[in-house]
């Protein structure tokens, strides 16, 4: 069976084609540009690769981009989104590159279904209240004019909201069987050798540095592979599925950091003085549908930073 999946060298489409490749998929990857070593090597070096993997170039913001690496795949996984950039770079590729890959879909009778990967930025943020006895679930839908408290994710929420809106309109007009993730800040090992937006706060907090006063989810990188692949090929699957093993405020992850290293200088010290942001819950119910069953968190933490000191990203 072929299948795509676009942004193929990011932290989690890395993984999603490890996956793909160890279940016997053929995967067309795409890449906006496969000749950088940086971005091929673990991808070529994965189980698999020699025989089954195929690199193509494709860019969000170009039109018609993925009309021809679509065409004959049974399943395409869209993970291609700008992570945290600004403003009139992140809106533009994130919706109309959503659009893009979905356009090629519906021109290729061969896809039968897309998996989209969205984010819990496209849950969270609304005027609804957030309290340790809220239950975040798949009904919630972010307000993409709702402002936040995370400033500098404002626009990267913005622009995954409006792009999973977007993409339910195109696949309801067209007929398209889409299932959308959703997951939260994602951590676990690193395949691709650059640390990525969501892991780079656990780097920051092993460099010493305060942590920001906010409660944010956590799930492992190789659940959420996981949960693409199986959106992908169990036939019932449908809709949204938010993934979170944790939500927890920035001073337990410090916590958690400092009881597994406890050589490290780790502060326990918030950026302000102001009352904590409360953390909530979020529904693992239809997540645990498909068949997920989340790694810890301690788990993730541990594996994120065994993985920065094998790439040394950090020398301790
Ligand atoms: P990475 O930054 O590792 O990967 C992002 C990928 O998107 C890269 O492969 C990048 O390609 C590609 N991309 C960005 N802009 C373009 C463009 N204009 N054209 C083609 N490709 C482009 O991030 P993650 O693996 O963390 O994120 C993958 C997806 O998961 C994104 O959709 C993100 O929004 C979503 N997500 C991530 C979470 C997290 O905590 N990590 C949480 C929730 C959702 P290139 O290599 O060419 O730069």
């Amino acid at each position: 069976v072929v299948v795509c999946v676009t942004g193929a060298s990011g932290y989690i489409a890395s993984w999603i084609v490890k996956f793909l490749l160890q279940r016997g998929y053929t995967v067309r990857a795409t890449l906006r540009d496969p000749g950088d070593p940086k971005k091929v090597e673990h991808l070529l070096r994965l189980e698999g690769a020699k025989e089954r993997l195929q690199l193509f170039k494709a860019d969000l913001v170009e039109e018609g981009s993925f009309d021809s690496v679509v065409q004959g795949c049974h399943g395409v996984f869209h993970t291609a989104s700008p992570v945290l950039l600004h403003v009139g770079e992140l809106i533009d590729p994130a919706v109309k590159g959503t659009l893009n890959v979905l356009e090629a879909c519906a021109k290729s009778p061969s896809v039968k279904r897309v998996v989209l990967t969205s984010s819990i930025c496209a849950v969270l943020f609304s005027d609804r209240p957030k309290t340790p006895q809220v239950v975040v679930d798949e009904t919630w839908f972010s307000d993409p004019h709702f402002s936040h408290q995370l400033k500098s994710w404002q626009w990267y929420t913005v622009s995954k909201t409006l792009a999973e809106e977007a993409a339910w309109k195109f696949a309801e007009k067209n007929g398209i069987d889409m299932v959308v993730i959703n997951p939260v800040l994602v951590a676990g090992p690193l395949l691709q050798p650059q640390v990525n937006a969501s892991v780079e706060p656990i780097l920051n907090l092993i460099n010493g540095n305060k942590f920001p006063n906010s409660s944010f989810g956590w799930v492992n990188v190789k659940d959420v592979a996981e949960a693409h692949i199986k959106a992908y090929e169990i036939a019932s699957a449908c809709g949204r599925y938010c993934l979170s093993e944790r939500v927890v405020h920035y001073s337990e992850l410090a916590r958690i950091l400092s009881s597994l290293y406890p050589t490290l200088q780790i502060t326990a010290e918030c950026e302000d003085d102001e009352p904590y942001v409360p953390t909530y819950q979020i529904s693992q119910e239809k997540a645990k549908s498909l068949g997920i069953e989340f790694t810890p968190l301690e788990v993730s933490l541990k594996e994120t930073v065994e993985s920065f000191r094998e790439k040394n990203i950090v020398n301790f």
